[in-house]
């Protein structure tokens, strides 16, 4: 179906990084790792070896499947429909819930099983299951940011949409190369709190920011909010991250999903009670809250 050679040739190369001194500052995410020579970043899959700048793990593959499009999810675009979904591994974050963790998380990366998926036969697999976009997906699609825009052209001449299922913590400069490939994105906001957000690994401002860029600059955006006990189940918190989606637009999906027990994390699932009060907070101000 697909080459999935070791070792198969992708013509994507790192970029958004640069060189200093000895070490390479890594620009594709907010986190900006300055990465030593023999060292790589948070996420494991970019690295310097004092002479390139590596990402082994661009265009290959741990997952693809078809899925329904409401399985991003996103309940306002392109309902009814599948979608081609594949994802890689690694992340930059380090949710403790996470509920892909085999592929996000791995104790040692090269030991997933993954597939090479150029971007001429990712166009042509997407075209011989007759369907009309791409989601990357699964684990965080910013570490296949130099992939997909390689693909993104390709896709697009063939008449697919581009899908982002994300958790928005792009650098800046990434997401202004990636913005105008991108047709629609579900970004998983974690919580509304800024200091349990930098105890993911991640930042309340950044996922902020980027949201409201996409929003702006003519992505479908829809927003998941995973509500993990002692994580995102504040009702003032959620109250505020309802205001913050009401005031980019009242417009704007919001899904609520409920944890299960993954990863680290064992405490029991959250109470369904719960979502029902957080729907209703979001129906207050939101057209479109599930
Ligand atoms: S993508 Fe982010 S986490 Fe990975 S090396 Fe670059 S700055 Fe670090």
């Amino acid at each position: 179906m697909f080459s999935g050679k070791e070792g198969a040739v992708i013509a994507t190369r790192p970029r958004w990084w640069r060189r200093e001194g000895e070490a390479a500052q890594c620009g594709l995410c907010f986190r900006g790792c300055r990465i030593p020579a023999g060292g790589n970043g948070f996420c494991g899959v970019r690295g310097w070896d004092g002479e390139r700048f590596h990402s082994t793990f661009l265009g290959r593959f741990s997952s693809i499947a078809v899925d329904p499009v409401e399985k991003k999810p996103l309940r306002c675009w392109r309902p009814g429909t599948r979608i081609f979904s594949l994802g890689g591994v690694g992340c930059n974050m380090r949710c403790p819930f996470c509920q892909n963790h085999s592929i996000a998380q791995p104790a040692n990366l090269g030991d997933v099983p993954l597939a090479v998926v150029t971007p001429e036969e990712l166009a042509r697999l997407v075209r011989g299951e007759r369907l009309s976009s791409v989601a990357f997906t699964y684990n965080e699609p910013t570490l296949q940011a130099e992939y997909i825009l390689e693909a993104a052209p390709l896709l697009r001449e063939a008449g697919i949409a581009v899908v982002l299922v994300t958790n928005g913590m792009f650098s800046p400069e990434a997401l202004t190369d990636l913005l105008p490939w991108v047709d629609a994105a579900n970004v998983d906001v974690k919580t509304f709190d800024p200091e349990k957000y930098a105890a993911l690994g991640g930042s309340l401002e950044t996922v902020k920011e980027n949201t409201a860029r996409m929003a702006q600059g003519g992505v479908h955006v829809e927003l998941t909010n995973l509500v993990t006990p002692g994580v995102s189940d504040s009702l003032e918190d959620f109250t505020c991250l309802v205001e913050w989606v009401a005031n980019l637009s009242p417009e704007i999906p919001l899904h609520i999903t409920r944890y299960f027990p993954a990863y680290r994390f064992t405490t029991p699932s959250t109470d369904l009670s719960l979502l029902r009060v957080f729907k209703d907070i979001a129906r207050t101000r939101l057209s479109h809250s599930y």
